[in-house]
């Protein structure tokens, strides 16, 4: 499937909350969410009105909803469930960390970002080392000690300098050391579920996945 390229701000409204997909103008009062709090659409006022959700919606709007934090399409998701499940340990709390470890989301929460949107942009725009080799590939997983930066040539192109003096950055996370001043950071370790700073219950993907 092709990857949504509309107005991102509908995706928040479906969800009922803030995604926070389009990095700094997510923090000023021009939010969507908060001045229309119903989903999009000519039947949105209508849908929030109508009786309890089922509990098959739930599970699917928690995978949207996960899907859309990250910007993975469905296939890319459903190989990524796949490989959680095979994982020893819990698999919603695999496919979370899975998520984490992909690239675009480890330059996002360096800092070099603003929104993963745009850490897919630089990575896709050949800006990003990983281990002193450049990587383009958005869904690259990311391993305790490995180590991203910047190219020299990219270390202070626009987006990063606007992420690093932004005021509405992602919050910091113990698994990840950053130095901002050499644009370099690494995995320390694998991060467990209480170290991601996510609210979502990804136990009803996998109930959804398991069906
Ligand atoms: Fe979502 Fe940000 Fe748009 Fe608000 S401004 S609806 S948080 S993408």
């Amino acid at each position: 499937m092709a990857r949504y390229t509309g107005p991102v701000c509908r995706l928040c409204r479906r969800e009922g909350q803030k995604l926070f997909l389009k990095g700094t103008k997510c923090f000023t009062d021009k939010c969507p969410v908060e001045r229309r709090a119903y989903a999009p659409g000519q039947h949105g006022q209508a849908t929030a009105r109508r009786r309890k959700a089922s509990e098959y919606a739930h599970q699917l709007r928690e995978k949207q909803k996960v899907k859309r934090i990250y910007g993975v399409s469905e296939k890319p998701f459903r190989n990524l469930f796949v490989k959680a499940a095979r994982q020893p340990g819990i698999t919603g709390e695999n496919l979370i960390i899975g998520l984490e470890s992909r690239l675009d989301n480890i330059v996002y929460r360096m800092g070099f970002a603003a929104s993963r949107k745009e850490a897919r942009q630089i990575v896709r725009h050949r800006h990003v080392l990983v281990n002193g080799h450049m990587v383009d590939v958005a869904s690259y997983q990311v391993l305790p000690g490995d180590e991203v930066r910047l190219a020299p040539k990219s270390k202070d192109i626009l987006p990063v300098q606007a992420a690093l003096e932004s005021k509405t950055k992602p919050s910091k996370v113990t698994w990840l050391a950053v130095d901002e001043a050499s644009r370099t950071g690494r995995m320390v370790e694998r991060p467990s579920r209480a170290d991601i700073p996510l609210a979502v219950q990804e136990q009803l993907i996998v109930e959804l996945y398991s069906k």
